[in-house]
């Protein structure tokens, strides 16, 4: 498989430069040249087959011989000894992405990348240096997921003020060959800081750079996998008992049980990576007929969808902040896979407020027992939103739908805890709480993050 820029499709590199590299060397994003399908006997299995069987019959074709086949199902034996369940909660299904080591989806992607980078850079002799933006969650699950691989170190860039004091310690508190960068910024800042480092001659002599981003490919292509598994299972009428680690009041209502059939699965969404990987499992073959790409106040592209205008704007901070994206990074890649026409056959648009999440945290707690993140929670609200409109209603009404739980609620408890009481916290997150964060704190400068990085 190869891999063009979204800028230049005469850029041309396989999947370990592509990976490695991050962005194309012209500042686009890499795309495969194709997008694979899967064959027919894992198209008709999706349902039952096991989930790392899943992960290697979709890293396959985008890796296309970069990574040896025993290489990688190894790779994905180490990265995933946790899954991504499907509950039943009242009327949906809610794929829980938060078993992972951050409880965050972003594990996943981060896994898979630093032990894919563990591979692609065997043997090299020259340091390199993993430089990632974070408006909260990546930042904790990129530096768990390369905390300790030789040979390789990371900086995480975050908004100073604008992460949860758990996400702070997640990002700054592991130290080893993880630094930490608070910015007096935006997380678009962030952002864009380190893609003025990535196109500084100085700092490019010092290190070998990469980025960790969703922009990166090697973090998409694992995060198609459960939306492939859940979609199956969805369509089959299956859904997972309940998961140990389930954040569900005691003694909660028993679900309705779910009947199977056309599947819209809504994606809480900042930078559509999530949202660009969904798209390549249903191009995989996943049979997902509809994504609600649900955003909170930072609408930029249920603004597009709805006029066919794409406007980005600067974010503006919500109780939802890992999606606080005014300019998403990836929708440059769903432009240059996908027309207006398709996105619009392929995704519904909707958009929730602060007050609105809050309201549905309160009811689907009351009425279920269940508990919702504030970013799950914009996604199961969007979809109710989307069930209320007249254009809309008919197509959800016989639907499965799926919400995607980005995060596990006790990572955000000053937010859920005044809605609904006490949510138990999982083991890894006690654990990252007793850390103590340690950051440097710059102004919007790439001459003071040159500084910070020794240059
Ligand atoms: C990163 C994140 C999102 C948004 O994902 P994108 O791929 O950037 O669209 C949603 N929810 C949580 C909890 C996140 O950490």
């Amino acid at each position: 498989m190869r891999y063009f820029s979204t800028r230049d499709r005469s850029v041309a590199v396989d999947f370990g430069r592509a990976a490695l590299g991050g962005l194309a060397p012209d500042g686009g994003l890499y795309i495969p040249e194709t997008l694979p399908e899967y064959p027919a006997a894992v198209k008709n299995s999706l349902a039952t087959m096991a989930f790392r069987d899943i992960a290697f019959e979709t890293a396959k074709p985008f890796i296309g011989g970069a990574i040896p086949e025993t290489a990688l199902r190894d790779l994905i034996e180490d990265a995933y000894p946790f899954g991504a369940p499907l509950v039943p909660v009242g009327d949906r299904l809610v794929l829980e992405l938060f078993h992972g080591p951050t409880a965050a989806f972003k594990d996943f992607g981060a896994r898979f990348m630093a032990r894919a980078f563990a591979y692609l850079r065997r043997g090299a002799d020259r340091e390199l240096r993993i430089l990632v933006a974070t408006s909260g969650d990546t930042g904790g699950a990129v530096a768990d997921g390369f905390f300790g691989v030789p040979g390789i170190s990371v900086t995480v860039l975050y908004p100073l003020g604008r992460v949860s004091p758990l996400q702070e310690r997640q990002i700054a508190g592991l130290g080893g060959n993880v630094s930490a960068i608070a910015v007096k910024g935006s997380f678009d800042d962030c952002q864009a800081l380190a893609k003025a480092a990535f196109g500084d001659a100085g700092l490019r002599r010092r290190f070998e750079l990469s980025s960790a981003n969703s922009i990166n490919i090697s973090r998409l292509v694992p995060q198609a996998v459960y939306f492939a598994a859940a979609a199956g299972k969805a369509a089959a009428g299956l859904s997972d008992p309940d998961a140990a680690a389930t954040p569900r009041r005691a003694g909660a209502p028993r679900p309705r049980p779910n009947s199977g059939g056309r599947v819209v699965m809504a994606v809480p969404s900042g930078n559509f990576g999530n949202l660009t990987a969904g798209l390549y499992a249903r191009a995989l073959g996943a049979p997902i007929a509809r994504f609600v790409a649900a955003t909170n106040l930072n609408k930029t592209v249920p603004d597009y969808l709805a006029s066919g205008v794409y406007a980005a704007r600067p974010s503006v901070a919500t109780i939802s902040n890992a999606m606080d994206v005014g300019a998403p990074s990836n929708f440059e890649r769903m432009e240059a896979h996908w027309s207006y026409p398709e996105l619009s056959a392929a995704l519904l648009g909707a958009y929730v407020d602060d007050d609105a999440t809050r309201a549905a945290i309160r009811r689907v707690a009351d009425a279920t027992g269940y508990i919702l993140d504030p970013h799950g929670a914009v996604g199961w609200q969007a979809l109710d939103g989307l069930a209320a409109e007249a254009a809309t209603a008919p197509e959800l009404a016989d639907a499965v739908r799926v919400v995607l739980a980005t995060a596990h609620p006790a990572k955000f408890g000053e937010t859920v805890e005044p809605l609904v009481g006490r949510v138990d916290m999982p083991p890894a997150l006690a654990t990252a709480l007793t850390r103590k964060p340690v950051a440097a704190t710059i102004s919007v400068s790439l001459e003071e993050l040159k500084a910070a990085l020794g240059l």
